[in-house]
């Protein structure tokens, strides 16, 4: 039986743990994927309270570092659903849990262009974060899809390691792009893709014409949904699938969220920390009200 068991290993998940691990708890994070969150693919961090530019892979080691030297447990597994009592369950794909409370920090989910071939080419040309995969790239040609600050930052990234980058978006950027080695497409979206073993073209398309770019690597970045979906039968969201939370409190006593999960107006790293130190202050006094 575990006092705590934080859904999500991002900022919040890892903060949450930091303080209720301070506090003597026994905490269990799940993970289903990476730990450190979102946040791992920015190369350079420079607005997080206390250092002037940090790595998002840096600071989510520090984060995990300092998590799991205070004895929270990390396993990656992933939360298919929970239950509530006065003992509550989180069932993952691979156990069932108990614990006193529940903190959901599941952040937020990348979204994906939804077409045959995209799942299976993951890791064998295709990619979700520049600055994790970038480097399998030197000297190649890679087309970033997406038309937001992110896939900007993401098709400069590439730029400094690929031959070419490609940078296609439905819409006019949101920026200007200023790199002689990125050529931008505006107003096609990326239709088929062609592949072997590996990625080797994508078809684009527009209302009149379709053009055929011969690529390495595909590198998506065209935003995030909430990522909610195994909770929200019993926990209250919002029309977009997010948490709604009064300081961290879900619908369900004992159950908390923190973090980019949550109804909120400002996504970032230091609002995310600031929801995982609360969520957990709220969890232990939740605890020690219903011993
Ligand atoms: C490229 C990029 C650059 C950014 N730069 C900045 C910046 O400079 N400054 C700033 O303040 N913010 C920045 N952000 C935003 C910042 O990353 C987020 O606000 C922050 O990561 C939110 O943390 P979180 O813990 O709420 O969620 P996340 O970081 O999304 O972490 C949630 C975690 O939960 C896990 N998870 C989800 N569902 C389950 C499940 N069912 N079971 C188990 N685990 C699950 C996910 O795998 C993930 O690891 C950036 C984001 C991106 C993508």
């Amino acid at each position: 039986m575990y006092d705590i068991i934080i859904i999500g290993a991002g900022i919040a998940g890892l903060t949450s743990a930091i303080y209720a691990s301070r506090a003597n708890k026994k905490v269990l994070i799940l993970e289903k994927q990476n730990y450190g969150g979102r946040i791992i693919s920015a190369p350079h961090v420079k607005n997080y309270p206390g250092f002037l530019d940090i790595s998002g892979v840096d600071l989510a080691t520090n984060l995990y570092v300092q998590a799991t030297s205070l004895g929270a447990e990390l396993v990656f597994e992933d939360a298919v659903s929970i239950q509530n009592g006065i003992n509550k369950k989180v069932i993952t794909d691979k156990h069932e849990y108990e614990c006193r409370a529940i903190i959901i920090a599941t952040g937020l989910e990348r979204r994906s262009l939804n077409i045959p071939g995209e799942k299976e080419l993951v890791g064998k040309g295709i990619s979700y974060c520049a600055s994790c995969d970038g480097n399998f790239y030197k000297d190649k040609v890679v087309a970033v899809v997406g038309g937001g600050k992110s896939a900007i930052e993401d098709a400069e990234y590439l730029s400094n390691l690929a031959s070419k980058v490609y940078l296609i978006s439905r819409k006019d950027l949101e920026d200007k792009v200023e790199k002689d080695n990125i050529e931008v497409i505006t107003n096609y979206s990326v239709d088929k893709i062609n592949s072997s073993d590996t990625i080797e073209s994508i078809d684009i398309t527009n209302s009149s014409d379709t053009k055929n770019i011969k690529i390495d690597g595909l590198f998506i970045s065209i935003g995030f949904d909430s990522s909610n979906e195994e909770f929200d039968s019993i926990i209250e969201v919002d029309d977009k699938g997010y948490i709604i939370a009064d300081n961290t409190h879900t619908n369900l006593d004992g159950i908390f969220a923190a973090g980019d999960c949550c109804k909120k107006d400002l996504r970032q790293l230091v609002t995310a920390a600031s929801d995982g130190a609360i969520a957990a202050t709220e969890a232990i006094k939740y605890i020690e009200k219903n011993r």
